[in-house]
């Protein structure tokens, strides 16, 4: 049975989904986004999409901003996700990717008349593991001035790719990005954690950042690990004197930080906290801690 995929009402074979050459959004990046994770639970056999409702708000906030239509509600999306990962026979984890796009042929970026689509698809999607080796790019996040950080919009990720190109070319991992400010704002595609003596840092909401759902998640989760959590302004150098670190996102869900422009963090190696960060965000999105089981959205139904 072939993969299906949604596009503006119908169900169809993702691998025949296609868009124009022409298509505004592909020339423009006039398109916005969200990357949502289901985890796969073998014990009960049930696919678990995690935070499902605010990933849609914010899709809806991301299409408000830049005035795109999206005809569904944020229960009618989880609905769509639903029978999308049900037709679909998924049982692993999987990204699932809604995609809200200038559908029209333009060659002006933006035309009041222009059509929008909606794509909401899901693919495979394995864990990562490790630690990453970073550098702060030397290209800085776009100002919230220039463009609004807070929508996730296709266009604003040509500024991430550059510095996550860099980052790669220099033998990085993974870039963290400054504000126009200079503060430290977050990954190319994660927000940024430090612990420093026990305590969890975060640059803070207020600075030039997507202040991600998971970061969200992050924050709740460290009252139970005993963790106090400072949201403040952080200095690059603070990066390179932080116990430990972490990155944290959909994709890199709780991801160590290692060393950052070729300085250690710690001792180089993973550290304690961050891990038992990482564990206790996997047994909650595998649905394994009964107190957030709020955040969970069961695809097949079953009832722990
Ligand atoms: N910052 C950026 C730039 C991102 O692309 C993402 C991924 N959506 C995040 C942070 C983390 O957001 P979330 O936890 O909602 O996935």
């Amino acid at each position: 049975m072939p993969v299906v995929a949604f596009r503006d009402g119908e169900f169809s074979p993702l691998s025949e989904m296609t868009v124009g050459i022409e298509t505004t959004a592909l020339h423009y990046g006039t398109n916005v986004f969200e990357g949502i994770r289901a985890y796969w639970n073998e014990d009960i056999e049930e696919l678990y999409v995690f935070r499902a409702q605010d990933h849609f708000k914010r899709l809806h906030a991301s299409a408000s901003i830049y005035g795109m239509s999206l005809p569904y509600t944020v229960d009618e999306l989880c609905a769509i996700t639903r029978d999308l990962l049900t037709r679909n026979e998924v049982r692993e984890g999987v990204y699932i990717r809604p995609i809200l796009f200038k559908s029209d042929a333009s060659i002006v970026c933006w035309n009041e008349g222009l059509k929008d689509s909606f794509v909401i698809y899901d693919k495979p999607f394995k864990m990562f593991s490790g630690g990453l080796k970073c550098c702060v790019s030397l290209w800085r996040q776009v100002d919230g001035n220039a463009a609004p950080v807070r929508a996730k919009v296709g266009g604003m990720y040509a500024a991430r790719a550059l510095a996550r190109h860099e980052a790669l070319m220099l033998g990085y991992d993974e870039a963290i990005m400054l504000t126009s400010e200079g503060k430290v704002a977050e990954g190319t595609g994660e927000n940024l954690f430090l612990i420093e003596d026990g305590k969890l840092i975060a640059p803070s909401a207020g600075e030039d950042l997507l202040a991600g759902i998971t970061r969200a998640s992050v924050i709740e989760l460290a009252s139970e690990l005993g963790m106090e959590v400072v949201e403040r302004s952080v200095n690059r150098g603070e990066l390179y004197v932080a116990d430990e670190l972490f990155m944290c996102g959909t994709g890199a869900e709780v991801t160590p930080v290692t060393a950052v422009d070729g300085r250690n963090v710690g001792d180089g190696e993973i550290g304690p906290l961050t891990t038992a960060m990482r564990e206790l965000y996997l047994d909650v999105v595998h649905g394994r801690k009964d107190a957030h089981m709020k955040w969970l959205f069961p695809v097949y139904g079953r009832v722990q």
